[in-house]
């Protein structure tokens, strides 16, 4: 920590957090500071502005987004949307089903705020011209993913970021891209300020009233997935990495905050030589009539557990060397290409997507000769390109085409709509891996949204939302509830700029 005197910031010293060279090239003033472009910060930016504050939205890389540019809808519960087409779910019913399936390792305070509030969010969106559509993901969640069908010809997550982007630019936000914030200003007890600096070189000292930091976690450091969330990060990937480091997290630990739980928005999938992310072939390994094996040739869950893709993140992530094998046959391409999904990824390739270019894949990555990928005409082929007890998956295979036959799983309880044997004469085994879309916590935060101390008080001037956010979900996200990473974030950003706005007066 250094003393550091800075003209023009204000006459009292403050306190700065950290090492860096203070050359102050420029000293700024505004109400309001934002660190993160994502949907928590623009909806925070847009929002503090509506209610007439002068806003500087600071954005680490050269484009506005974050993960959120990516993602395709928010969690909403008896919204409009919802009532319009006669949704059954109320909002007590989906709390206490939240509550009870994270085995109440969440904050039940903020988690029903913001069940009663997600609806009049997406209202809120709505009214900047976002126009929505509810869907479920699978058959097994309900209707709670109000997805972004328009925003000016723009869908999903990017239809969200332009929509508020338009309007942080007509309501004034200054946004400064490329231009990390790199440590907090302190003055006495309360934060004043942030330093940030561009990619010339450039340094910025901030002050303002309040901070909110949105910075969208960690899930781009490798060290930092092991460290703070225990997971290998070679076997448990961002899967679409934007140099995300938790520099909210580390910036508040900095200034007296707490650091919080941390978990990830995991999900299955695979990768390997000659396979494209959401190619058809990809999406196979999504799809819940394979059969699946870890590396002694042991089925290790119902297969049809794609379509929770979280928890099934977990169960390969479980087994011996962090990876398992997806098998299937020529029956299941044929079946795929000409019927269709019968999981989706998301909205990215929805249920029913017929997978036309599943054989090209095929081919494709079998002359690539890949490590992801193996064909054989025999059980006992397969388990040697993959490098399996060729006994166990012999007897594995037969086992499980009992059940096919008997439309029964007695082991995992497979659904039996799923229960299909593998008996053609061209077998395939596709590489099973976990991944993250994001990381998700590292701050701990009251009711209005400011950052705790290690004594469980606030830390006047800071908030924090979106990702950045401990104990909204437990240690496995629940994807039974679609949307609820950005749904938060989005309105977390809103409810923190509101508070931080009050706390001004
Ligand atoms: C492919 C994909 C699909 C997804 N689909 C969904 C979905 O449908 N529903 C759902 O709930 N979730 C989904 N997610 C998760 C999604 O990431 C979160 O729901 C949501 O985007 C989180 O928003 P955020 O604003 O907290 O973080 P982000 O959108 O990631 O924003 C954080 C921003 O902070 C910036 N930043 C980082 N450090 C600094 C710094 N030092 N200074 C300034 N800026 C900084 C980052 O560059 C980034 O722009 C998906 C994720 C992916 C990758």
């Amino acid at each position: 920590m250094s003393q550091i005197k800075i003209s023009g910031l204000c006459a009292a010293v403050v306190l700065c957090f950290g090492s860096h060279s203070f050359a102050a090239d420029q000293n700024l003033n505004t109400d309001l500071i934002v660190v993160g472009a994502g949907s928590a910060g623009l909806s925070a930016a847009v929002q503090g502005a509506e209610l007439g504050k002068k806003v500087i939205l600071l954005e680490k890389n050269p484009y506005v987004g974050g993960n959120s540019q990516h993602a395709e809808g928010l969690f909403a519960v008896d919204s409009e949307w919802n009532r319009l087409r006669g949704d059954p779910l109320t909002r007590q019913e989906a709390y206490r089903q939240f509550i009870e399936r994270q085995n109440h390792l969440v904050d039940p305070y903020k988690n029903k705020d913001f069940v009663e509030g997600s609806a009049e969010n997406i209202e809120w969106l709505s009214k900047h011209g976002i126009e929505f559509e509810v869907i479920r993901e699978t058959p097994l969640k309900d209707n709670t993913w109000h997805i972004i069908k328009n925003y000016k010809g723009v869908n999903h997550g990017a239809g969200l970021i332009k929509g508020m982007k338009d309007a942080a630019d007509k309501l004034g936000v200054q946004t400064m891209l490329a231009t990390p914030a790199v440590d907090l200003i302190k003055k006495d007890d309360k934060v004043v300020g942030v330093i940030a600096k561009d990619n010339k070189g450039n340094t910025y000292h901030i002050s303002g009233k309040a901070v909110i930091l949105a910075s969208g976690s960690f899930g781009d450091d490798p060290k930092k997935v092991a460290e703070w969330g225990h997971r290998d990060p070679e076997a448990w990937k961002s899967s679409v990495p934007i140099n995300k480091t938790g520099d909210g997290i580390v910036m508040a630990m900095k200034a007296g905050a707490e650091r919080g739980p941390v978990s990830f928005i995991g999900h299955l999938g695979t990768e390997g030589k000659g396979i494209k992310f959401l190619s058809n072939l990809y999406g196979t390994s999504w799809q819940p009539f394979n059969l699946w094996v870890n590396r002694d040739g042991l089925r290790f869950t119902d297969e049809s557990q794609c379509n929770a893709f979280s928890e099934a993140a977990n169960a390969i992530y479980a087994q011996p060397g962090h990876y398992g094998w997806c098998i299937f046959d020529e029956n299941t391409v044929k079946y795929l290409m000409e019927k269709g999904a019968s999981s989706g990824i998301g909205v990215l390739v929805p249920i029913g997507t017929k997978y036309a270019n599943l054989q090209k894949d095929i081919d494709e990555a079998l002359a690539a000769d890949s490590d992801g990928f193996k064909s054989a005409s025999t059980v006992a082929g397969l388990a040697k390109a993959i490098n399996v007890p060729a006994a166990a998956l012999e007897k594995t295979v037969a086992e499980y085409n009992k059940n096919c036959e008997l439309q029964s799983d007695p082991m995992f309880l497979k659904d039996r709509r799923y229960l299909v044997p593998i008996e053609g004469k061209k077998l395939y085994a596709l590489k099973l891996k976990s991944y993250f879309f994001s990381a998700y916590g590292g701050l701990i935060t009251n009711r209005d949204h400011q950052v705790l101390d290690k004594d469980s008080r606030p830390i006047k001037g800071l908030y924090a939302a979106g990702l950045e956010v401990s104990n909204m979900v437990g240690p496995t996200y629940p994807d039974f509830f679609s949307g609820h990473a950005f749904g938060f974030a989005s309105y977390s950003g809103r409810h923190a700029a509101i508070n931080a706005v009050k706390e001004m007066k």
